[in-house]
């Protein structure tokens, strides 16, 4: 036996042994989910165990056509639009009626998981093999979505179906990408059998689509820590990247006494000190992160001259992620005058938050109240396909219980048990959503 299929095969293995099978019911079935899965996770299985799928990608493509051929046995009309998103649509029964949305992604990070994405097409699929055994038909229309590279590890971006499906896009700009391995945008695009033209008509009708559904793992350990499977999405957090620079002045480590010194580094460790308490203090759903430094020169015997270093801060509402921003720029000049050393800051990226409606948290809610348990509500921390959709119309999204809140990782991993609870309070969400 390949070591893919050995992979697979114990990876089904896996999901089905500590699986409660009388969970299945009402159509939707584990071992179908645990199958799917599994399949999947064979293509661009890495050595160690991961999943290679990056967007455009071969790997990416045979995840898409593999879940196609699934789509069609479910008696899906499927279709692909110019920038590869793949959509399977159920007919309503009111054909004027416009259309509820749920998927994805399939593709990957270098060596990530099996589930994020994969999770969220599978369970938007399932929900028509349940209507399928049930007999179930919407009025409104349904469609299973998958979009095309949400990771963004090729061309440093990411959404780019989504974007497009949206129109989000700035063509200008978009044409110049080059990828990981210099190829252009437009090559790219051609080596998956697309065209530069067509990923740029593939913007949908405004009115087309009214409602957008992400399952997604959680990539955290929220859910886990109260011992809940699955928890209602209040907002999806937009990033703000701030980059901030501290000058002091370098000079001999040996030769400059202590009162005598414009030390960067003593003024930056000063303020990420200080950076960790003020998103408490802002708002409940905010962070903020310093993820990265440089010191120059960095020499073991020269006082740092330069401290460069970048803080990641997110909420879900736009006022308070801001405020936020404004804080930190406080603190650094606070400090900057304390040392009388000089900062300054560039902005990389200020995207905005998305936040969910209440009426859609509470149709959520309603969903997973359904299926007895109790509706936990947590933010995305993390930008998902549901965030570029979001700015468009009314986006909701579940998060299942990931094991430890590992993500992007070969040790990802969601109990089928949770991933079955996910896809049943999906179709309870899609059947009141359809009515
Ligand atoms: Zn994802």
């Amino acid at each position: 036996m390949s070591l893919t299929k050995d992979f697979s095969q114990k990876f089904y293995q896996r999901l089905m042994g500590d699986y409660d099978s009388s969970l299945s019911e009402a159509g939707i079935k584990g071992e179908r989910l645990a199958k799917r899965l599994a399949m999947l996770s064979e293509i661009g299985l890495t050595t160690e165990g991961g999943s290679s799928r990056m967007g455009f990608s071969k790997e990416e493509r045979a995840a898409k056509e593999l879940v196609k051929t699934w789509m069609k046995e479910a008696g899906l009309d499927v279709r692909e639009d110019g920038a590869g998103n793949v959509f399977g649509r159920v007919q309503g029964r009111d054909k004027g009626e416009p259309t509820i949305m749920s998927g994805s992604h399939v593709d990957t990070v270098p060596n990530g998981g099996h589930f994020d994405g994969t999770l969220g097409v599978l369970t938007a699929l399932e929900v028509v093999e349940a209507w399928k055994e049930t007999g179930y038909q919407p009025k409104k229309s349904y469609e299973v979505a998958i979009f095309t590279d949400e990771e963004g590890s090729r061309f440093d971006g990411g959404f780019s179906g989504s974007a497009a499906m949206v129109g989000d896009l700035n063509r200008e700009e978009q044409i110049k990408l080059i990828d990981v391995y210099g190829n252009s945008f437009q090559q790219v695009l051609e080596d998956d059998g697309l065209t530069v033209d067509g990923y740029f008509a593939s913007e949908r009708n405004k009115g087309e689509v009214v409602t957008f559904v992400e399952v997604h793992i959680e990539q955290g350990k929220q859910l886990e820590k109260r011992d809940l499977p699955v928890g209602v999405v209040t907002g999806i957090a937009g990033p703000c990247w701030l980059e901030v620079a501290f000058y002091g002045a370098a000079g001999h480590a040996g030769n400059t006494p202590m009162n005598d010194r414009s030390d960067a580094l003593i003024a930056a460790s000063q303020f990420i000190q200080q950076v960790e308490r003020l998103p408490r203090e802002t708002s409940p759903t905010a962070v903020a992160t310093v993820g990265k430094m440089q010191v120059h020169p960095n020499g073991i015997n020269v006082i740092p001259g330069k401290v460069t270093l970048t803080v990641d801060i997110r909420d879900i509402h736009k006022e308070t992620r801001d405020l936020l921003i404004d804080k930190i720029i406080q603190l650094g000049n606070a400090v900057a005058d304390e040392r009388a050393i000089q900062v300054d800051y560039h902005e990389n990226i200020r995207i905005k938050p998305v936040p969910i409606s209440f009426a859609m948290q509470g149709k959520v809610m309603k969903a997973v109240e359904e299926e007895a348990f109790s509706a936990y509500l947590l933010p995305s921390g993390a930008g998902h396909d549901a965030m570029i959709i979001g700015r468009h119309l009314p986006v909701a999204m579940l998060f299942v219980r990931s094991i430890d809140g590992i993500s992007h990782n070969p040790k990802e991993w969601t109990a089928l048990n949770d991933c079955v609870v996910a896809a049943k309070v999906l179709k309870n969400l899609i059947e009141d959503l359809t009515r």
